[in-house]
Protein backbone atom coordinates (compact mmCIF):
# COMPACT_ATOMS: atom_id res chain seq x y z
CA UNK A 1 0.00 0.00 0.00
CA UNK A 2 0.99 3.24 -0.77
CA UNK A 3 2.18 5.28 2.41
CA UNK A 4 0.89 8.76 1.30
CA UNK A 5 -1.99 10.21 -1.02
CA UNK A 6 -1.34 13.11 -2.98
CA UNK A 7 -4.86 14.52 -2.21
CA UNK A 8 -5.07 16.34 -6.21
CA UNK A 9 -2.92 15.26 -8.71
CA UNK A 10 -2.01 17.42 -11.48
CA UNK A 11 -3.53 18.36 -14.89
CA UNK A 12 -0.32 16.61 -16.38
CA UNK A 13 -0.93 12.58 -14.68
CA UNK A 14 -4.69 13.54 -15.48
CA UNK A 15 -3.86 13.53 -19.43
CA UNK A 16 -0.96 11.11 -19.83
CA UNK A 17 -3.30 8.47 -17.86
CA UNK A 18 -6.16 9.80 -19.70
CA UNK A 19 -9.76 8.19 -20.46
CA UNK A 20 -8.11 5.73 -22.93
CA UNK A 21 -7.93 3.13 -19.52
CA UNK A 22 -11.10 3.57 -18.09
CA UNK A 23 -14.24 4.44 -18.50
CA UNK A 24 -16.97 4.98 -15.84
CA UNK A 25 -20.35 4.46 -16.27
CA UNK A 26 -22.78 6.61 -14.43
CA UNK A 27 -24.70 4.95 -11.80
CA UNK A 28 -28.79 4.48 -11.85
CA UNK A 29 -31.43 4.30 -9.53
CA UNK A 30 -30.92 0.57 -8.65
CA UNK A 31 -27.47 1.31 -7.80
CA UNK A 32 -27.24 4.31 -5.89
CA UNK A 33 -30.03 2.50 -4.00
CA UNK A 34 -28.08 -0.26 -3.39
CA UNK A 35 -24.87 1.63 -2.69
CA UNK A 36 -26.85 3.12 0.75
CA UNK A 37 -28.39 -0.62 1.57
CA UNK A 38 -31.56 -1.79 3.50
CA UNK A 39 -33.64 0.89 5.60
CA UNK A 40 -35.92 -2.09 6.75
CA UNK A 41 -35.49 -1.87 10.42
CA UNK A 42 -34.32 1.47 10.59
CA UNK A 43 -36.62 4.41 12.87
CA UNK A 44 -38.61 6.89 10.84
CA UNK A 45 -35.90 9.65 11.24
CA UNK A 46 -32.74 7.74 10.03
CA UNK A 47 -35.36 6.02 7.08
CA UNK A 48 -35.87 9.94 6.05
CA UNK A 49 -32.00 10.80 6.49
CA UNK A 50 -31.13 8.09 4.10
CA UNK A 51 -33.50 7.86 1.90
CA UNK A 52 -32.25 8.48 -1.64
CA UNK A 53 -34.94 11.11 -3.13
CA UNK A 54 -34.74 13.91 -5.50
CA UNK A 55 -32.68 16.20 -2.54
CA UNK A 56 -29.78 14.24 -3.98
CA UNK A 57 -28.27 14.13 -7.34
CA UNK A 58 -26.76 11.31 -9.28
CA UNK A 59 -23.00 11.93 -9.88
CA UNK A 60 -22.84 13.69 -13.00
CA UNK A 61 -20.99 12.02 -16.11
CA UNK A 62 -16.88 12.75 -15.35
CA UNK A 63 -15.70 15.25 -17.67
CA UNK A 64 -11.42 13.76 -19.56
CA UNK A 65 -9.80 16.32 -17.42
CA UNK A 66 -12.26 15.16 -14.15
CA UNK A 67 -11.07 12.90 -11.12
CA UNK A 68 -13.03 9.77 -12.19
CA UNK A 69 -11.86 9.92 -15.89
CA UNK A 70 -8.38 8.96 -14.99
CA UNK A 71 -8.75 6.57 -11.38
CA UNK A 72 -10.48 3.64 -12.36
CA UNK A 73 -12.39 3.72 -8.73
CA UNK A 74 -15.75 1.35 -8.20
CA UNK A 75 -16.74 3.00 -5.07
CA UNK A 76 -17.87 1.25 -1.41
CA UNK A 77 -21.14 0.56 -0.90
CA UNK A 78 -22.34 0.95 2.96
CA UNK A 79 -21.65 -2.92 3.48
CA UNK A 80 -18.50 -2.59 2.02
CA UNK A 81 -17.98 0.37 4.59
CA UNK A 82 -19.10 -1.91 7.36
CA UNK A 83 -16.53 -5.21 5.91
CA UNK A 84 -13.77 -2.44 5.75
CA UNK A 85 -13.90 -2.53 9.45
CA UNK A 86 -13.45 1.41 9.72
CA UNK A 87 -12.40 3.20 13.37
CA UNK A 88 -15.15 4.26 15.43
CA UNK A 89 -14.12 7.95 16.83
CA UNK A 90 -13.56 6.77 20.81
CA UNK A 91 -12.26 3.58 20.06
CA UNK A 92 -8.96 3.17 21.89
CA UNK A 93 -9.48 6.90 23.81
CA UNK A 94 -9.59 8.52 19.78
CA UNK A 95 -12.12 10.88 20.54
CA UNK A 96 -10.98 14.49 19.32
CA UNK A 97 -10.76 16.13 15.63
CA UNK A 98 -7.44 18.32 16.36
CA UNK A 99 -6.77 20.99 13.15
CA UNK A 100 -3.25 22.08 13.41
CA UNK A 101 -1.95 25.80 12.52
CA UNK A 102 0.83 26.02 10.75
CA UNK A 103 2.68 29.12 9.95
CA UNK A 104 0.89 32.45 9.55
CA UNK A 105 -2.53 33.27 8.72
CA UNK A 106 -3.27 36.53 7.24
CA UNK A 107 -6.49 38.29 8.15
CA UNK A 108 -8.16 37.13 4.87
CA UNK A 109 -7.24 33.61 5.13
CA UNK A 110 -10.06 31.04 6.22
CA UNK A 111 -9.00 31.68 10.46
CA UNK A 112 -8.93 28.40 12.50
CA UNK A 113 -11.95 29.58 14.47
CA UNK A 114 -14.50 29.53 11.37
CA UNK A 115 -12.64 25.74 10.11
CA UNK A 116 -13.34 24.46 14.10
CA UNK A 117 -17.24 25.50 13.95
CA UNK A 118 -17.66 24.06 10.75
CA UNK A 119 -15.94 20.90 11.29
CA UNK A 120 -17.77 20.91 15.15
CA UNK A 121 -21.09 21.15 12.93
CA UNK A 122 -20.21 18.65 10.18
CA UNK A 123 -19.26 15.87 12.54
CA UNK A 124 -21.46 16.66 15.17
CA UNK A 125 -21.76 15.77 17.77
CA UNK A 126 -17.85 15.75 18.21
CA UNK A 127 -15.45 17.62 19.66
CA UNK A 128 -12.71 19.66 17.80
CA UNK A 129 -10.02 21.44 19.07
CA UNK A 130 -7.64 24.07 17.69
CA UNK A 131 -3.65 23.16 18.45
CA UNK A 132 -1.35 25.92 19.53
CA UNK A 133 0.36 27.25 16.37
CA UNK A 134 3.57 26.02 15.42
CA UNK A 135 6.11 28.25 13.88
CA UNK A 136 7.94 27.06 10.18
CA UNK A 137 11.00 28.10 11.83
CA UNK A 138 10.85 25.81 14.55
CA UNK A 139 10.39 22.63 12.61
CA UNK A 140 14.28 21.99 12.03
CA UNK A 141 13.07 18.68 10.11
CA UNK A 142 10.87 20.51 7.35
CA UNK A 143 13.19 20.60 4.89
CA UNK A 144 12.08 23.71 1.83
CA UNK A 145 12.00 24.81 -1.34
CA UNK A 146 11.93 29.21 -1.41
CA UNK A 147 8.57 29.36 0.37
CA UNK A 148 7.32 25.89 0.14
CA UNK A 149 7.53 23.52 2.55
CA UNK A 150 8.19 19.44 2.09
CA UNK A 151 4.55 17.87 3.47
CA UNK A 152 6.37 14.54 3.40
CA UNK A 153 8.10 16.17 6.10
CA UNK A 154 5.36 17.54 7.97
CA UNK A 155 3.10 14.40 8.22
CA UNK A 156 6.41 12.55 9.61
CA UNK A 157 6.54 15.87 12.50
CA UNK A 158 2.63 15.70 12.80
CA UNK A 159 2.60 11.73 13.37
CA UNK A 160 5.48 11.91 15.69
CA UNK A 161 3.60 14.37 17.82
CA UNK A 162 -0.01 13.20 17.45
CA UNK A 163 -1.94 13.69 20.70
CA UNK A 164 -3.13 10.40 22.10
CA UNK A 165 -6.44 11.61 22.01
CA UNK A 166 -6.82 12.11 18.11
CA UNK A 167 -8.64 10.80 15.88
CA UNK A 168 -7.63 12.62 13.50
CA UNK A 169 -5.17 15.29 13.38
CA UNK A 170 -5.80 18.23 10.25
CA UNK A 171 -2.46 20.32 9.12
CA UNK A 172 -3.07 23.26 7.70
CA UNK A 173 -0.85 26.25 6.20
CA UNK A 174 -1.18 29.20 3.98
CA UNK A 175 2.27 28.10 2.95
CA UNK A 176 2.61 26.03 -0.51
CA UNK A 177 3.33 22.15 -0.38
CA UNK A 178 5.43 20.05 -2.29
CA UNK A 179 6.05 16.06 -1.75
CA UNK A 180 9.41 15.81 -3.39
CA UNK A 181 11.65 16.98 -6.33
CA UNK A 182 9.78 15.47 -8.95
CA UNK A 183 6.30 17.31 -8.17
CA UNK A 184 5.90 21.58 -8.80
CA UNK A 185 2.93 21.32 -5.80
CA UNK A 186 0.75 19.63 -3.83
CA UNK A 187 -3.00 20.61 -2.76
CA UNK A 188 -2.22 18.09 0.24
CA UNK A 189 -1.46 14.91 1.63
CA UNK A 190 -2.95 12.36 3.95
CA UNK A 191 -1.86 8.97 5.60
CA UNK A 192 -5.31 8.23 6.83
CA UNK A 193 -3.94 5.12 8.81
CA UNK A 194 -1.97 7.47 10.95
CA UNK A 195 -4.54 9.76 11.76
CA UNK A 196 -3.17 13.03 10.12
CA UNK A 197 -3.19 15.41 6.81
CA UNK A 198 -1.62 18.40 6.47
CA UNK A 199 -3.37 20.61 3.76
CA UNK A 200 -2.60 23.97 1.83
CA UNK A 201 -4.58 26.84 1.34
CA UNK A 202 -2.04 28.79 -0.60
CA UNK A 203 -3.38 28.28 -3.91
CA UNK A 204 -7.48 29.17 -3.27
CA UNK A 205 -7.49 32.24 -4.57
CA UNK A 206 -7.75 34.51 -1.49
CA UNK A 207 -6.98 37.48 -3.38
CA UNK A 208 -9.41 37.14 -5.78
CA UNK A 209 -12.68 35.43 -3.98
CA UNK A 210 -11.68 35.48 -0.07
CA UNK A 211 -15.58 34.00 -0.19
CA UNK A 212 -14.81 31.51 -3.31
CA UNK A 213 -11.38 30.35 -1.04
CA UNK A 214 -13.34 30.06 2.04
CA UNK A 215 -15.79 27.52 0.36
CA UNK A 216 -12.97 25.43 -1.10
CA UNK A 217 -11.17 25.06 2.37
CA UNK A 218 -14.43 23.74 4.05
CA UNK A 219 -14.94 21.12 1.50
CA UNK A 220 -11.25 20.05 1.36
CA UNK A 221 -11.20 19.53 4.93
CA UNK A 222 -14.70 17.81 5.46
CA UNK A 223 -14.00 15.62 2.59
CA UNK A 224 -10.29 14.73 3.91
CA UNK A 225 -12.07 13.88 7.72
CA UNK A 226 -14.55 11.65 6.02
CA UNK A 227 -11.90 9.54 4.48
CA UNK A 228 -10.36 9.24 8.39
CA UNK A 229 -13.80 8.15 9.21
CA UNK A 230 -12.91 4.92 6.59
CA UNK A 231 -15.43 6.13 3.76
CA UNK A 232 -13.74 5.64 0.31
CA UNK A 233 -14.72 8.06 -2.91
CA UNK A 234 -17.97 8.05 -3.94
CA UNK A 235 -19.05 7.19 -7.01
CA UNK A 236 -22.55 6.94 -6.83
CA UNK A 237 -23.89 10.69 -6.24
CA UNK A 238 -22.84 14.01 -6.90
CA UNK A 239 -21.32 14.03 -3.09
CA UNK A 240 -18.88 15.58 -1.14
CA UNK A 241 -16.75 12.43 -1.26
CA UNK A 242 -16.43 12.63 -4.96
CA UNK A 243 -12.86 13.00 -6.03
CA UNK A 244 -11.32 15.68 -7.29
CA UNK A 245 -8.74 16.69 -9.82
CA UNK A 246 -9.16 20.48 -10.07
CA UNK A 247 -10.19 23.23 -7.84
CA UNK A 248 -12.81 23.65 -10.69
CA UNK A 249 -13.88 20.15 -9.85
CA UNK A 250 -13.85 20.83 -6.06
CA UNK A 251 -15.88 24.29 -6.64
CA UNK A 252 -18.77 21.86 -9.10
CA UNK A 253 -18.82 19.55 -5.45
CA UNK A 254 -21.23 19.76 -3.57
CA UNK A 255 -21.24 20.89 0.22
CA UNK A 256 -23.26 17.52 1.29
CA UNK A 257 -22.62 13.82 1.94
CA UNK A 258 -24.97 11.45 -0.54
CA UNK A 259 -27.38 9.30 1.56
CA UNK A 260 -24.79 6.08 1.42
CA UNK A 261 -21.66 8.31 3.19
CA UNK A 262 -23.67 9.87 5.37
CA UNK A 263 -25.41 6.50 6.68
CA UNK A 264 -21.41 5.59 7.26
CA UNK A 265 -20.35 9.07 8.97
CA UNK A 266 -23.72 8.38 10.82
CA UNK A 267 -22.39 4.91 11.75
CA UNK A 268 -19.09 6.39 13.27
CA UNK A 269 -20.94 9.16 14.82
CA UNK A 270 -24.81 8.50 15.98
CA UNK A 271 -25.89 11.96 15.49
CA UNK A 272 -29.60 13.06 15.32
CA UNK A 273 -30.01 13.31 11.13
CA UNK A 274 -32.00 17.04 11.69
CA UNK A 275 -29.97 18.26 14.73
CA UNK A 276 -26.71 18.01 12.63
CA UNK A 277 -28.41 19.71 9.60
CA UNK A 278 -29.23 22.21 11.82
CA UNK A 279 -26.01 22.98 12.83
CA UNK A 280 -24.27 23.28 9.13
CA UNK A 281 -27.38 25.42 8.15
CA UNK A 282 -26.91 27.84 11.19
CA UNK A 283 -23.04 28.05 10.25
CA UNK A 284 -23.77 28.43 6.76
CA UNK A 285 -26.39 31.19 7.05
CA UNK A 286 -23.75 33.28 9.76
CA UNK A 287 -20.75 32.60 7.04
CA UNK A 288 -23.23 34.39 4.58
CA UNK A 289 -23.70 31.04 2.56
CA UNK A 290 -27.31 31.38 1.82
CA UNK A 291 -27.83 29.07 -1.20
CA UNK A 292 -25.52 26.50 1.04
CA UNK A 293 -27.46 27.02 3.77
CA UNK A 294 -31.54 26.47 2.14
CA UNK A 295 -30.37 23.10 1.37
CA UNK A 296 -29.46 21.53 5.27
CA UNK A 297 -32.09 23.79 6.58
CA UNK A 298 -34.78 21.92 3.69
CA UNK A 299 -33.21 18.34 5.23
CA UNK A 300 -33.29 19.49 8.88
CA UNK A 301 -36.93 20.00 8.14
CA UNK A 302 -37.86 16.59 6.26
CA UNK A 303 -35.80 14.81 9.20
CA UNK A 304 -36.87 16.15 12.12
ZN1 LIG B 1 -10.35 12.20 -1.38
ZN1 LIG C 1 -21.39 10.03 -1.23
Amino acid sequence: MKKSLPLFFSLFFAVLSGSLLFAFTVPGPAERKKAVGSLLHLTPELKAAFEANDDFQPLPKPGSFDWLSSHPETGQTYTQFLQSSPNRPGAGGRKFIYLQPIGEFPDDAPQMATLQKYMEAYFHPMEVKVAPAWNVEDLASVSSRGDQLNCTDLLDVLQARLPRDAYVVMGVTMQDLYPGSEWNFVFGMARIKKHCGVFSFARYGIKEDKKRALLRALKVISHETGHAFGIRHCTHFHCLMNGSNSLGETDRAPLHFCPACLRKIHWGLRFAPAERYQKLAGFLKANDFEKESEWFVKRAEKTK
